[in-house]
């Protein structure tokens, strides 16, 4: 006989990923399965894709549920933390999809807010560094509060976000949930929409085709690129942190647009020339995070570098083109 001591199973949280068939929202998933968690991911397929998640059909710790998060979100189940991913984030989209972008950033936002409150769950919203605008401070620490045009084209998105961190803070204050604010600089990876606009994605498959590269402006635009497994990684740290107050994550190595390009095509090896096309009003001149804070609190620093995540994308890429 096994004079073993018999412990109880440690018992399994329950994670509510909205937004879990999109790029960050999936990655998100399966970083919380990898973790012991049951997962209940929501999406309404607006920008996410069924192929996102269709590794998970039969995982018995996964469940999904269609619905748009602007809606009630009702649930049975005890539910110990609520990550709220869903919205259109690429500028092509939410240009597309104005008010869908500011109705999932505000009532979905509240809807999220209500089922962690509710559920007496612990509450993460994914902000964006489009908080900051076309920012006057560079880099962006979180205390700086941005430069943004309401009625631009990237007003849409900008203001839901910004009135998602406010009701966030609101619940925290007012209702005392537990809450956790990531301003999410860009990121990119495999699971990105081919044709969601954003620079990755099109620069890779312009690039896998040996079509020209379009650089908007004359390139001198900068961003600064994370790859999604380290801000996956900083997301999850900081839901587990005691922190309240809005923290960035992103890969502070700054490049510029034309940077980039030349970049994409010496990874890709392709015969693409660089063209130039109109700037897109409004868009940032400069991006990077300052990420002293996520450094301090949650002992996180991007780890792959730029090279090493462009050929998993772009390997990604070429399977789909
Ligand atoms: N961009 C570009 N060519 C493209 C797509 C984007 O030069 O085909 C530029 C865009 O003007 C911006 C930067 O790349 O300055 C990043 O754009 P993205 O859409 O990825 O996201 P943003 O950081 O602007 O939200």
């Amino acid at each position: 006989m096994s004079n073993k001591i018999k412990r109880p199973a440690a018992t399994q949280p329950t994670s509510v990923v909205t937004g879990a068939a999109g790029f960050l929202g999936s990655h998100l998933v399966d970083l919380l399965l990898r973790r012991g968690h049951r997962v209940i991911g929501i999406d309404n397929f607006v920008t996410g894709t069924v192929d996102n998640i269709a590794h998970l059909g039969g995982n018995p710790g996964f469940k999904f549920i269609e619905q748009d998060v602007t809606e009630f979100l009702f649930l049975d189940a005890p539910v110990q933390y609520v990550w709220h991913f869903a919205s259109p984030a690429s500028p092509i989209d939410y240009l597309e999809l104005p008010i869908q972008t500011l109705k999932v950033g505000s009532l979905g936002t509240h809807k999220a807010l209500g089922l962690a409150k509710n559920k007496g769950a612990r509450f993460l919203l994914a902000s964006t560094s489009e908080i900051y605008g076309d920012p006057l401070v560079h880099p962006q620490p979180e205390d700086y509060w941005g430069n943004v045009n309401p009625i631009g084209p990237r007003g849409c998105y900008d203001e839901a976000k910004r009135f998602a961190e406010a009701l966030t803070m609101a619940y925290h204050q007012e209702h005392g949930v537990e809450t956790r604010i990531v301003r999410i600089f860009n990121t990119y990876g495999p699971r990105m929409r081919l044709n969601d606009g954003r620079v990755v994605p099109a620069f890779i498959s312009q690039a896998l085709k040996h079509r020209p590269l379009t650089v908007f402006g004359r390139g001198r635009q900068t961003r600064s690129f994370c790859y999604v497994s380290d801000l996956i990684e900083g997301i999850y740290r900081l839901m587990l942190s005691a922190y309240h107050q809005p923290v960035n994550l992103g890969n502070p190595a700054e490049m510029s647009v034309l940077e980039f390009a030349r970049e994409i095509i010496r990874a890709t090896g392709a015969r693409s020339r660089i063209v130039f096309r109109p700037l897109p009003k409004d868009d940032p001149r400069q991006r990077r995070p300052d990420i002293t804070r996520a450094r301090g609190l949650l002992g996180w620093a991007p780890k792959v570098p730029l090279a090493d995540g462009l050929v998993k994308t772009i390997e990604y890429f070429r399977r789909r083109i």
